[in-house]
C-alpha cells in the first residue's frame, strides 16, 4: 500500500467526510477493535481507501486529531493493533482437503 500524504487539517472542517468512499460500505468494520477485524476486512478497507478521493484529508484529520481507534486513510489507528499479515498466520495454513496447496514451502 502506498504512503498517504496528509493534507493540513483545519479544526472543525469535516466537510470532506461527505466524499469518503467508506460511506457506502457500512458492512466493513471501520470502527471495530482490531481483534474484531480480519485480514480480509483490512484488505477490503485498504483497497477502498487507496482509491478514495479524500484520502489525504482523511489522513490529515486522523493525524491532527490524534485518532487512536478505527481504520482511517488506509491503516488501523490503534497503536496496539496486531499485524495480521505477519507470519505464520492464516496464509501459512494448508488449505483443508487440498494437500499441497497453501502453506509455507
Ligand atoms: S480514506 Fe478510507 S477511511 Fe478515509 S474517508 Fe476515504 S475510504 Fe473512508
Amino acid at each position: 500500500m502506498n504512503a498517504t500524504t496528509a493534507r493540513g487539517h483545519r479544526p472543525g472542517d469535516i466537510a470532506w467526510m461527505a466524499g469518503g468512499a467508506c460511506l457506502n460500505r457500512g458492512d466493513l468494520p471501520w470502527i471495530a477493535d482490531p481483534e474484531h477485524t480480519t485480514a480480509w476486512d483490512l484488505l477490503a478497507m485498504g483497497a477502498l481507501c487507496q482509491d478514495c478521493t479524500v484520502r489525504s484529508d482523511c489522513a490529515g484529520y486522523a493525524t491532527s486529531e490524534k485518532v487512536t481507534a478505527g481504520f482511517w486513510a488506509g491503516s488501523h489507528r490503534d497503536p496496539d493493533a496486531p499485524n495480521v499479515f505477519a507470519g505464520p498466520g492464516w496464509a501459512a495454513e494448508t488449505l483443508p482437503g487440498l494437500a499441497g496447496l497453501g502453506g509455507a514451502a
